[in-house]
């Protein structure tokens, strides 16, 4: 065949068409004096901590590949999650536990049920790999609408239903019996997203339940309670036989060697973590409680380290921009459904939440 390299100006006709209609994910900008727009933790990992890392990655062959199935780091999460190690995959991220459970189950048309508004991965990744998304709106207060998830699987019977509780960017979440009654109906896997779940009410989450429900998958990061956004670890907890279904997709040698010995360290100091957490969690029960004094603007209740709140009286875009102009940072999620005048804003350190609430005051009351 003739090559028409004049025709093919870029070459992106051969890119499939799911990948040429998306956007892709929205990069948030990542600067700012008080940055409190990516659910992060305002803590560091403490200087001793580091410094322990860095002796025992020195002492690791830098020239080898690292273990393809990080073994003492799976030891040492199922100690920490009480389950067993055979269950457990880890993840450069839970983004990229996300994409494998995603590829290992969903191809052409395969049925993903989602809730709606939810984080921005999910319909991504499901519109890549060309899956038929099924979305279930969250009630008018931004709660889930368990029944409506229940009837949704009955009718659709989806390969894969995907909810995180927490929920980003609304902090609802669902309790083990709605899971429980969530899991009842069909037999398609429930992946719960538990990235934010140690600031819950529910902070061992649904672990316990997959003993009972073979087609229950648990993800979790290191990004939120554990400090270490920046390291990338995530991991998925499920049956033995799944997890090595699951398996199968992730490309070898995932974790480097810095992230697997770090992620171990991490899982050693947990006590401080667990501090960081009550304080985090204090600290979102402060700024719930502070948006609620400011006029114009609506608070919802969140169980995860970051308060939703709608600006109901300025223009949204407006209030964004000045809060930007002075150096602070929220996250704009005016363009998710059901959302548009509302803001996402991530409980930091209380110097931080209180120059953001005093600003946004002196914004929608001056
Ligand atoms: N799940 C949810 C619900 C999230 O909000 C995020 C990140 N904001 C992730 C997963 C991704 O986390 P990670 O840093 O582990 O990839």
């Amino acid at each position: 065949m003739e090559i028409s390299v004049l025709k093919m100006k870029t070459g992106i006709e051969n890119i499939k068409r799911s990948v040429r209609e998306i956007k892709g994910y929205k990069n948030p900008p990542s600067e700012a004096e008080i940055k409190l727009n990516q659910n992060e933790n305002p803590f560091p990992i403490p200087d001793e901590v580091k410094d322990e890392i860095f002796d025992a990655v020195r002492k690791i062959d830098w020239g080898r590949y690292p273990e393809c199935d990080p073994a003492e780091l799976r030891l040492r999460l199922g100690e920490y999650a009480n389950f067993s190690p055979d269950g457990i995959l880890v993840g450069n991220g839970s983004n990229e536990m996300i994409l494998s459970l995603v590829l290992a189950a969903i191809s052409d048309g395969d049925k993903i049920l989602i809730p709606s508004p939810t984080f921005t991965v999910y319909p991504l990744l499901g519109k890549i790999v060309e899956g038929e998304l099924i979305t279930v709106n969250l009630t008018e207060d931004f709660r889930f609408d368990v029944d409506g998830i229940v009837t949704a699987r009955k009718n659709y019977n989806p390969k894969l239903t995907i909810i995180p509780s927490p929920n980003n960017p609304t902090g609802c979440v669902l309790n083990n019996n709605d899971i429980e009654e969530i899991l009842k109906f069909g037999d398609g896997i429930l992946a719960l997203d538990e990235a934010y779940i140690q600031f819950s009410d529910n902070p061992d989450g649904a672990i316990g339940l997959i003993e009972r429900f073979p087609n229950l998958i648990i993800l979790r990061t290191f990004s939120k309670a554990l400090c270490a956004a920046g390291l990338r670890i995530g991991y998925l907890i499920t049956n033995p036989e799944l997890t090595g279904q699951i398996r199968k997709t992730i490309l070898p040698y995932n974790i480097g060697i810095f992230s697997r010995t770090a992620a171990v360290k991490l899982i050693e100091a947990k006590n401080l973590i667990n501090e960081r957490v009550e304080y985090i969690i204090e600290q979102r029960e402060y700024i719930f409680k502070e948006l609620k004094k400011i006029k114009g603007i609506k608070p919802y209740p969140s169980q995860a380290n970051f308060v939703l709140f709608e600006c109901l009286e300025k223009e949204p875009n407006e209030v964004y921009s000045k809060l930007y102009e002075n150096g602070i940072l929220i996250r704009d999620v005016t363009s998710y459904p059901m959302l548009s005048r509302a803001f996402r804003v991530t409980a930091g350190k209380k110097e931080e939440n209180n120059i953001f609430l005093e600003k946004l005051k002196e914004i929608m009351e001056g």
